[in-house]
């Protein structure tokens, strides 16, 4: 007969039904979880170490019932209902969190609004309040905050930066490659190609470099089709050209479903853009099923564990890794007027150093021409400051996508100890030693996860303050969008077919002949 008193583990958390906001949210985070229906296969992998079912159970009120989720527990397990969680909200948070609307945000640099189209929600503050609550709860009930840390082990932050050339121009071409020949382990460069097409000889600068694709042509269709056969090309042509691609950044920082969809057929990698998530944790976009099916990237893991393809939901975690960049680039300093350098560079730093406090990724970007070109110590200022922290992992982008692949396969189980806490963990197949974050009140201890079986006694641990943040750090104001930008950010992403030329033609006319009409009696 089971008792209370059976020792289940107290992590990974058993999933039973949940929003895929959660189990997006928690992945990021590093808090180990498995659907029920899968926790049997799971494990298989830590035979003996895991219990037969978890501590805690996880299951959203809205969308089951708690007798159908007690029915099926055993003695020892805490049912805890996330529908709570969703209090206090002006909307509904898990939905936020998959949510792939834009709006335009503004940040006040120096009292000069600087505005760029961005994802709707500040992801990041919602997931980081929505788990505080839900770590509180399976405090209280006798359980442990113990996450994966988002960086390799001894490292508290990350910095890249990322260099999209969008057109071509000798000089600024040729002062970013000089600039960063000696930051080649520092910045990750994504190509529009049809920008070299006709001169693809200077692509041989990049060839040391980490190179990714960024469309045949400069621009992020709605259609699924129109998006397959751009990236293609574009990616093609780099790989003619003899430069080792990897990952994709799309036109415009935009992301939508069509794009999702094409990014996985093309079994790319990794993506990185704003219009999804910005300043946030990498993260599997939560997709709707594609139409014409989902092709998996032939190099995902076989034991891809985290987060999991839901039986439970329509749609399912896509394979293609979103690395949300921070959106302020300088050229939205320059065209917003901001011009004078100290400015620049004391915004960037600010950002670097802000995001250190806040173990954050630092993941800037730029364009070459007319802006990088003749402003190269932007980077090399960047660079200098992120130097400033020895905990801050300067790497490329590539590296970072294949550490979060790696860590995105880590499920550890958590035991309790009379002296502590037992932590098993797969460590084979590790290019970096992954590290785990034992949380206490607002101090955490950073342990390297360097053999399979770790024994934690919190007494002996070296905990330190982490990660200080205000709510508002860095969240954008919702600036209104005129129609003005409104037709601009249409036509930017709309088709490019004959029939759309014409329409965009026409609809363009429309609002030029109209501007002329109410403009002609001021001019008067
Ligand atoms: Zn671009």
């Amino acid at each position: 007969m089971k008792t209370d008193n059976i020792d289940l583990s107290l992590l990974p958390l058993e999933l039973n039904i949940v929003p895929p906001g959660l189990e997006l949210a928690l992945a990021q985070e590093g808090i180990s979880a498995v659907p029920s229906s899968d926790w049997e296969s799971q494990r298989k992998n830590f035979p003996s170490k895991m219990s037969e079912r978890g501590k805690f159970v996880l299951y959203d009120s809205s969308m089951t019932g708690y007798q159908s989720v007690c029915r099926s527990c055993v003695p020892g397990q805490k049912v805890i209902d996330v529908s709570v969680l969703r209090n206090g909200w002006d909307m509904d948070p898990f939905q936020a969190l998959i949510d792939i609307q834009t709006r335009r945000g503004g940040w006040k640099i120096n009292a000069t609004l600087v505005t760029e189209m961005v994802s709707r929600y500040p992801k990041d503050v919602i997931r980081r309040k929505l788990l505080q609550t839900l770590r509180r709860t399976i405090e209280d009930e006798g359980g442990v905050w113990l996450c994966v840390s988002p960086y390799p082990y001894p490292y508290r932050s990350t910095f890249n930066f990322r260099i999209d050339y969008d057109e071509y121009q000798a000089a600024d071409f040729t002062s970013i490659v000089k600039q960063c020949e000696t930051l080649q382990s520092v910045t990750s460069h994504y190509v529009c190609a049809s920008a070299f097409q006709k001169q693809p000889q200077v692509l041989g600068a990049l060839k040391e470099f980490d190179v990714g694709g960024h469309g045949w042509i400069h621009r992020t269709f709605r259609d699924r089709m129109q998006n397959h056969g751009n990236i293609q090309r574009g990616m093609q042509w780099l790989q003619d050209q003899n430069l080792d691609v990897d990952g994709f950044v799309s036109p415009h920082g935009i992301w939508n479903r069509g794009l999702g969809c094409v990014l996985e057929d093309l079994g790319i990698r990794f993506s990185s853009e704003f219009g999804l998530a910005h300043d946030e944790l990498p993260f599997y976009p939560y997709m709707e099923s594609c139409s014409s099916g989902r092709l998996q990237s032939s190099d995902e893991p076989a034991d891809f564990v985290r987060p999991q393809s839901t039986s439970v939901h329509s749609g399912y975690f896509s394979s293609v890794l979103q690395i949300p960049v921070h959106p302020v680039c300088l050229g939205v300093l320059l065209e917003a007027g901001i011009c004078d350098p100290s400015i620049i560079s004391e915004y960037f730093l600010s950002v670097i150093e802000r995001k250190f406090q806040e173990g954050s990724p630092v993941f800037l970007y730029g364009h070459p021409t007319r802006r990088l070109g003749q402003w190269p110590v932007v980077i090399s200022a960047a660079y200098r400051a992120a130097q400033q922290y020895p905990q801050m992992w300067k790497t490329t982008l590539r590296n970072f996508a294949q550490w979060w692949h790696q860590r995105n396969r880590l499920c550890p189980v958590v035991n309790r100890r009379h002296d502590g806490y037992e932590v098993f963990v797969n460590t084979s197949s590790q290019n970096w030693t992954a590290a785990v974050q034992f949380w206490r009140g607002d101090k955490v201890a950073l342990i390297p996860l360097d053999s399979t079986r770790q024994l934690l006694c919190p007494e002996f641990l070296d905990f330190q303050s982490c990660c200080s943040r205000s709510e508002s750090d860095g969240v954008p104001q919702s600036v209104p969008i005129s129609w003005k930008t409104k037709l601009r950010n249409w036509l930017e992403v709309e088709s490019m077919s004959e029939i759309n030329q014409k329409r965009i033609s026409r609809v363009s006319q429309f609002f030029t002949k109209s501007q002329r009409l109410m403009s002609e009696p001021i001019r008067k």
